[in-house]
């Protein structure tokens, strides 16, 4: 583990099905830091939506007034840590489809983001080593992050990496609908006013389209690495 006063926030963004989270929660393990999926914090809170019957397109009040009163933390004891929403863990439920259908319409809630995001830069605070996932960690969360990258890839990769991993999970799938919810959530990302997915001019961008995510996690350790090795004293504080 890090030093006591020493900071490394290592911000990995990109689109849906990018492999992020998987690439972030390896390369977290491999180099003893806390790991933060932060999509899971809008899916959380869109599930939690849902059970209170919040029509996410159209009532954005209530979901400004939900945002304002739930509690959405992590169970940090637990590895990967779990999500809780007012204590229940929804961890189970985040990937559902009609969370993932949902969640774009939430996260693009400008109140909704103004929360998540303190709650983010909090847990930053207490958590100094820390890679940390989602479409602006590099661009607003974590503007002075020490190492950023964007992972990138093409829809029908993408898709076929989510199928891979409902296969693994024996789910049904259609590869197709995959790849067009993929894109369909990529342009609600990247269009919205407030935190929209964008590479951060000072970010590495990767395209791992040809590469497996080991080898995504490889090198992005290689980069990385050096930063941990590095004396305390040369680090920021
Ligand atoms: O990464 P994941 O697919 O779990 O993200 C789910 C959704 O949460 C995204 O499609 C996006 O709408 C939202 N999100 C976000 N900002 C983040 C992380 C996720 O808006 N930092």
């Amino acid at each position: 583990m890090l030093p006591r006063m020493q900071r490394l926030i290592v911000t990995l963004d990109g689109p849906a099905g990018s492999g992020k989270s998987t690439v972030a929660r390896r390369l977290a393990a491999r180099l003893g830091l806390d790991f933060l999926d932060t999509g899971a914090m809008y899916r959380g809170l869109t599930a939690q939506a849902l059970a209170r019957g919040i029509d996410v397109q159209k009532e954005g009040p209530l979901l400004v007034e939900l945002v304002r009163h739930v509690e959405v933390r992590f169970d940090w004891a637990a590895d990967p840590p779990r999500l809780l929403v007012d204590g229940k863990d929804l961890t189970d439920r985040l990937r559902d489809r009609d969370v993932t259908d949902a969640v774009s319409a939430v996260s693009a809630e400008p109140a909704v983001r103004d929360v998540l995001v303190e709650s983010q830069r909090r847990i930053g605070r207490e958590h100094p080593g820390l890679v940390t996932e989602g479409r602006d960690q590099g661009s607003v969360v974590f503007p002075d992050a020490e190492l950023k990258f964007y992972l990138d890839a093409s829809s029908q990769v993408r898709a076929k990496r989510r199928a891979g991993q409902l296969r693994e999970l024996g789910k049904p799938f259609d590869l197709e609908s995959i790849r067009q919810s993929i894109v369909a959530r990529d342009h609600a990302d990247s269009t919205r006013k407030f935190g929209p997915l964008i590479c951060p001019d000072d970010a590495d961008k990767i395209d791992t389209s040809p590469m497996t995510l080991d080898e995504v996690v490889e090198y992005i350790e290689a980069k990385v690495r050096p930063h941990l090795d590095a004396p305390a004293e040369e680090s920021p504080r």
